[in-house]
Parts: structure tokens; sequence; C-alpha cells
């Protein structure tokens, strides 16, 4: 099959943050000092010579970008400051808005202005329609308890239906990732059996992010994990616990300790990650996409109106609760409607998602190595006829 190229895929990806590819000339030193980079994936200076060559087909199915974890130390040793570290990152940027079949991605990744215009859109339909359903059911005046003006029990209700929402988007997006990487390439001989005895990398990356750790920086790893895990517990919490985490006003210490360790995990997080990239302290933060800052911005104004409405709900101040409430679930839906399934957070499930697809695809190519090995022995036709 004849390969076709893009001489405008460099232009296309520099939206996405990519800025210095035609630097490279390929000395190798970025993917030698790369701790990840071991045969069946060689990079970043594979990805860098097709980007160079436009090979955007063969970038697609790529996995290699998501093995990639950022620590940086390819870009410092590159001798053509050609940055291979953002240009992985770019290419998981691009990657993104390839898998996603809804386009948003595509637009959010684009234009800063899209994304903050439809975080806003969102932000204020959701304010304008909690504020008339509180209206139309409950009294502003009561934060919990029969007359609640957002009764627990609804947003319940609402919050499945929207992690549904946004399970779905975000689920056929990792199928076509599954279809670019592994699908539709006929030749890899993969077979069930691989499936299911690497499934266990799926909860072991999500949860641990293993590989992070084998950068030299560990602090850059345990803060992405504390940040993430932290994440993970809030969501937890709203889905099974809302109930119990929004009433009171005394304080619940079987659920409410957990959401006090995970909202220090969330403001922390955030707060290192916003200082490093202001001081720009090394090359994983010299670069900053704005969908990096919109993320984190994001996440620290959650979090801050979270801790407001509980101290005002704890404090007696059901008006004022009510209110930042809203301002709460205003910013909330949209992170989990359009960050979740389009943006920043999908690499969440892209990532190990990868580590696992990469672990079936090199079980598959040692596979067909090993028959290949055979077939060229001498004398295999004979010893595989005797078998038979
Ligand atoms: S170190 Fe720099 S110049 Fe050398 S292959 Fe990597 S990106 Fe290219
Ligand atoms: S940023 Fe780190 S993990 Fe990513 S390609 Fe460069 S050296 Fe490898």
């Amino acid at each position: 099959m004849a390969i076709r190229a893009n001489p405008k895929l460099i232009e296309e990806l520099e939206p996405y943050g990519a800025e210095d590819v035609m630097k490279c000339y390929h000395c190798g030193n970025c993917s030698a000092v790369c701790p990840f980079s071991a045969d069946p994936y060689v990079f970043p200076r594979k990805p860098m010579r097709y980007l160079q060559m436009g090979l955007e087909d063969k970038l697609k199915g790529q996995l290699d970008p998501w093995l990639c974890y950022y620590c940086g130390e390819c870009s410092d040793q590159c001798p053509r400051e050609a940055e291979p570290g953002e240009t992985m990152m770019s290419l998981r940027r691009w990657l993104t808005s390839k898998y996603d079949w809804t386009g948003i991605s595509r637009l959010f990744y684009r234009s800063w202005r899209w994304e903050l215009g439809a975080i806003v859109l969102v932000a204020i339909l959701t304010a304008i329609g909690f504020t008339l359903f509180g209206m139309s059911q409950g009294s502003i005046a009561h934060y919990d308890g029969p007359d609640a003006f957002l009764p627990s029990a609804s947003i319940h209700i609402f919050d499945w239906v929207l992690a549904g929402v946004l399970l779905t988007f975000l689920l056929s997006n990792a199928a076509r990732m599954w279809w670019f990487t592994m699908g539709r390439d006929k030749d890899l001989p993969t077979t069930l059996g691989s499936y299911i005895t690497s499934a266990w990398m799926l909860p072991a990356h999500f949860f641990t992010q293993v590989r992070y750790s084998k950068c030299e920086h560990k602090r850059s790893w345990a803060t992405h994990l504390a940040l993430m895990l932290s994440y993970v517990t809030m969501l937890v919490l709203i889905m099974f616990f809302l109930t119990r985490m929004a009433s009171g006003p005394e304080i619940d210490w079987s659920v409410h300790v957990a959401g006090y360790f995970a909202t220090a995990g969330l403001l922390l997080g955030t707060a290192l990650f916003l200082r490093n990239r202001v001081k720009r302290s090394s090359a994983q933060y010299r670069h900053s996409h704005e969908s990096d800052w919109i993320f984190l911005v994001l996440i620290l104004i959650v979090a801050t109106t979270g801790i407001l409405q509980h101290i005002l709900h704890r404090s007696g101040l059901d008006v004022a609760a009510n209110v930042a409430y809203i301002v709460h679930l205003s910013l909330v839906v949209p992170m989990l409607a359009l960050e979740v399934p389009f943006s920043k957070w999908s690499h969440l499930a892209y990532r190990p998602l990868a580590m696992y697809l990469a672990q079936v695809r090199a079980t598959a190519l040692a596979r067909a190595r090993s028959g290949e090995a055979t077939a060229l022995r001498p004398g295999a036709e004979r010893t595989q006829a005797h078998a038979a």
C-alpha cells in the first residue's frame, strides 16, 4: 500500500505545541537518554522523523507518545534544542484530537478561546439550570432537609447521568484509539489471551503511574500521582457518598476526612504545578500550552469553591452556602463534561490504555518474530511437518 505524506503536518502540529521539530538532525541522543525508550518503542527520535516526513497515518497509529512521561531528559540533552519532550507532549494533544470523533478536542487544543468559551457557556447554563431547579422546589434559605434548595438526592441523579454521558464519549474515543493503534493492523498477530493476561496493567498503571517513578525527578511523579489520586478520591466520594458528604452541619468524619485529604492534595498539587509553570523550573515546564493553564486554574477554582461551600454550610450560613454550591457546581460540570472526555483529563484514560496496548503489541511482535525465526531455521519445515 502506498504511503501518503502530509507536507503540512508540522504546521498542523504547531497549535498543539510543537515548535522546533525541523531543528532535529537525528543524532539519537534523545532516544539514548530516554529511560523508557526500548525496542519496539524507540522514541522520541522516531516520532520526530515521522513528523519531518509528514507520515500522518503512521503517527496516528503510534503508542510511543503515550509511553513518554515528559521527564524532559531528552530535551535537556538535545544538541539542537529541538525540544523532543515538548514534541511528544504536542503529539499526545494531537492524538487526543484524532481519537475524538466529535471534533471538540481539536477545537479546544487549537484555540484556547473555544475551550474557555465552552467552559464559560456550560458554567452559565449550569448556574441558570440549578438556580431555576432550586427555586422550583425548595428554598434558598435551606441547605438540607425536606425544603433544601439543592437536595443531594437530585444532585446525585444528575451526577450519574453526567458520568454516563462523559463515559460514553471517553469510551468511544478509547475504542478509536484501539482501532488506530491495534485494530486496523491486520498483520499484527494479537490473541485474546494476550489481551486478558495483560489486563492487570490497566489498573496498575492508572493507580500507581509506576513508570513515571523511573524518571530522574521523583518529585514530579509524586506530585502528579498525588493530584490524580486526590481527583479520583473526590470523584468516588461524589459518585458514591454524596448524601453523606452534603449532610450536616455536623462533620461526618467517616467521609469528610477523605474529602479533606483529597482537597489538600488537589490544592497542593495544583499550586506546585502552577509554580513550576510560572517559574519554568525545568524542561517539562519550559513550554506551557493554553490548555495546561486552563486545566490547573479550573481545578484550583473548583477546589476553592468546594471548600467555601463546605465552610459556609458548617457555619449555618445556608443562603451563602447555596450560592457557593451553585458557583461550585457550575464549574464542576464543565470540568467533568468538557475536560474529562475532550481535554487534559482524558490522558488519565489514554495513558494506562496505551501501556496495556503496548504490552499486547510487544507480545504479538515477539511472537511474529519467533515465528519468522522458526521459519528461517534450516529444517524447520521438516520439523513442523513431523509435528503435524
Ligand atoms: S537529540 Fe535532538 S537532534 Fe538529536 S535526534 Fe533527538 S531531537 Fe533530534
Ligand atoms: S520527555 Fe522523558 S520520557 Fe519523554 S521522550 Fe523525553 S526522555 Fe523520554
